[in-house]
This record gives C-alpha cells, sequence and structure tokens, in this order.
C-alpha cells in the first residue's frame, strides 16, 4: 500500500528524523543539487528533479578518513550520529551494488562502511527530469527507485507519494501519526505517469547519443583491448582524477600513514586510476605508465571486471563523469566506438 505525504508533513517526518539522524537534503546551488544539511529554520525541502552533483558514496566511505590510530588493530571510535540521506536517485542507489561488493562482501568488511550502511536511513526519491548525460537506461535501470531504499518519494501534485521499503522506514512513518495517508488511486496514478515520462527523456538520450546496448557493451572493451581507440581518447586526459571522485561506483583508495603530535594514524584517501602512481610498486615499475593505458583499465573495470566478478556493470549510467571531465571524455562515445568496432 503507498501513502500520500504533503510537503508540510515531509517537513515534519524529517524533523522527527533529526532526533536521531544527521539528515541530509537535496538543495540547489547555481542550478545543480548539492547535499546539504536539513536545516533548523523549517525550510521547505525539495528532493531534487535530478541527481546531485555530489555522489551518494562520499557518505559512506569519505574523501579522507582516520581509520587506525597509533598502530592498534582495533578501529578508531567515531561519534557520528546515523545518517539519513533523502533525495537518493536510483543511479546512486545502483552505486551500493558496487560500493558494498567492494566494503561489505564476502572476504573482507570494512568496519566504517558496514557501520554507516546499517545505521543509515535513505530515503530516496523519482528523478522528475532527466540531464542530457542521463543514460540509466543503458543499464536496465529505471529513473526511480525500485528497491534498496527504506522510503521513496514520488513528487506529485501537492506532496509525495510514499513507498515503504523496509521496517526502518516503515517505522518512521510510524513515528508521526498522522503525518501519511493512504494514497489515492489517482496520485499514484500521477505517480506512474511522470515515472514513463522521465523514462522516455532517458531512452531518447540513448538514441540520440547511439549509447549501445548492454549486449554490445559486453565484452567489447576485451575485444578491442589493443584498439587505438584507448591512445585517441585519453589524448585530452589531464590525469584530474575527476571522473574517479564523482563517480557513485569508484571505491579505489590509498592507505598512508601520517604522524600528528602524538603518534601514527593511518588515513584512508580516495584514489583514481587515471594517475600516473596508482598502479605503480615498490621500485618503482608500473604497469600502466601510459595514460591510455590507464584510461583503458578504467572501462575494463567496469564494462569488463566487475561483471565476471559481481555480475554488474560499474556504471550506473548518471552521468556524472561526463558533465565533470575537462578533457570532454564521454563515456557514451568511447564505448560507442567501441562497439562499433568488428
Ligand atoms: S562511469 Fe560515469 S556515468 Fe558511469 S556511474 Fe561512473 S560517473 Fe556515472
Ligand atoms: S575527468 Fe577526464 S581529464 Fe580528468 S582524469 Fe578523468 S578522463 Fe582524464
Amino acid at each position: 500500500m503507498c501513502r500520500f505525504i504533503t510537503k508540510h508533513g515531509l517537513g515534519a517526518l524529517l524533523r522527527a528524523a533529526a532526533g536521531k539522524y544527521d539528515v541530509f537534503v537535496p538543495a540547489q546551488r547555481e542550478g545543480r543539487g548539492v547535499y546539504t544539511r536539513l536545516s533548523s529554520n523549517g525550510a521547505a525541502v525539495e528532493t531534487g528533479p535530478v541527481r546531485t552533483v555530489d555522489p551518494l558514496k562520499a557518505f559512506f566511505v569519505k574523501p579522507r578518513e582516520c581509520v587506525a590510530e597509533g598502530f592498534s588493530p582495533v578501529p578508531p571510535l567515531t561519534e557520528n550520529r546515523p545518517l539519513c540521506v533523502v533525495g537518493v536517485k536510483a543511479c546512486d542507489l545502483k552505486g551500493f551494488r558496487i560500493q558494498d561488493f567492494v566494503f561489505a562482501g564476502e572476504e573482507f568488511r570494512d568496519p566504517f562502511y558496514c557501520r554507516a550502511r546499517n545505521e543509515s536511513l535513505i530515503i530516496s526519491s523519482d528523478c522528475t527530469s532527466a540531464l542530457d548525460t542521463c543514460f540509466c537506461e543503458a543499464f536496465d535501470e529505471r529513473p526511480y527507485p525500485r528497491g534498496d531504499f527504506d522510503l521513496n518519494l514520488s513528487p506529485v501534485d501537492g506532496g509525495y507519494v510514499v513507498e515503504m521499503g523496509s521496517e526502518k522506514g516503515a517505522a518512521l512513518i510510524a513515528s508521526c501519526p498522522g503525518a501519511a495517508a493512504e494514497a489515492a488511486q489517482g496520485q499514484t496514478e500521477a505517480r506512474d505517469r511522470q515515472r514513463d515520462e522521465v523514462s522516455a527523456k532517458v531512452r531518447r538520450n540513448l538514441k540520440e547519443f547511439q549509447v549501445p546496448s548492454q549486449q554490445a557493451l559486453a565484452e567489447s572493451v576485451e575485444r578491442h583491448y589493443e584498439s587505438t581507440v584507448w591512445k585517441e581518447e585519453a589524448e585530452t586526459c589531464v590525469e584530474c582524477g575527476a571522473c574517479n571522485t564523482i563517480c557513485p561506483t569508484c571505491h579505489c583508495f590509498l592507505l598512508y600513514d601520517q604522524k600528528d603530535a602524538a603518534r601514527m594514524v593511518r588515513f584512508r584517501a580516495w584514489d583514481s586510476c587515471l594517475m600516473k602512481g596508482f598502479a605503480r610498486v615498490a621500485g618503482g615499475a608500473n604497469p600502466r605508465r601510459e595514460l591510455s593505458q590507464r584510461l583503458r583499465n578504467r572501462f575494463e573495470k567496469k564494462f569488463s571486471f566487475f561483471p565476471k566478478v559481481a555480475g554488474e556493470y560499474a556504471c550506473t549510467g548518471c552521468g556524472r563523469c561526463i558533465s565533470a571531465c575537462p578533457g570532454k571524455i564521454d563515456i557514451r562515445r568511447v564505448m560507442k566506438r567501441l562497439s562499433e568496432h568488428v
């Protein structure tokens, strides 16, 4: 059963959530969405028309984080409150599938990530628009969440249709009696119409940019491992690492030790496979000395390695790397060029 909550009701719900969680909501800055803390001044909450600029992963694996102190095997205590992130889009939820595989898999469980994941509350929302760079439908995703959320909000006239995806989500609704009523049939129909319209816009993007199908993507990196495409595309790369840091599925990190006033502290920081030193080993040998090899590695990992080991492409079609790349390297164009080779 779906519920309906007014905008005012959502504000009350999130203020109730703030009693337990650090609540982050999307806000518009210079025409783009970024996450910001829920304001305590009662300002209206928006769920945002499309994904934010900043990827969801930044809440769960921080760009730089202390992971050990004084050589102790016991992870340092953190005083962080549980997180509640609002307005998460389907493409960022898909990013969780890769991040979970890496940080909460069977072989290794990262205590910081697992704690943040277990304690957090995810209130996702449908996209009500699509950027020209959105191509989630290429991976059979949709611009609205179909799972992996605690609550999902679909904006309709006057408020939101609410779907409950977990007991945690249901408990939050129950903690605010009267905040959400049963959704009327007209409201769920309006939600479905809007979903179809946004899906159609994303599919028009696929057509316009001639994004290859999943079937064409499979194996295309392996088949064209020695293609000149890698060198040609790498010509404009400036090794800034933006494509990695902004990507909801990229997860590579560097560990380094630093001495503070009293003792050694170990930090984990995001790393980028486009950087020259990324694969360098002690003694100076570097298996990916050439920039074109590093660019190829990024695609190989996303479209060959992860489908094999995790059964998922490590790309959600969010388009962030397309917008962020100063070298104008468009992941859709690279994949199209590869899929066109015989
Ligand atoms: S590779 Fe680019 S389009 Fe794909 S998930 Fe990462 S940032 Fe988004
Ligand atoms: S964002 Fe573009 S220029 Fe920067 S490292 Fe990635 S591919 Fe290279």
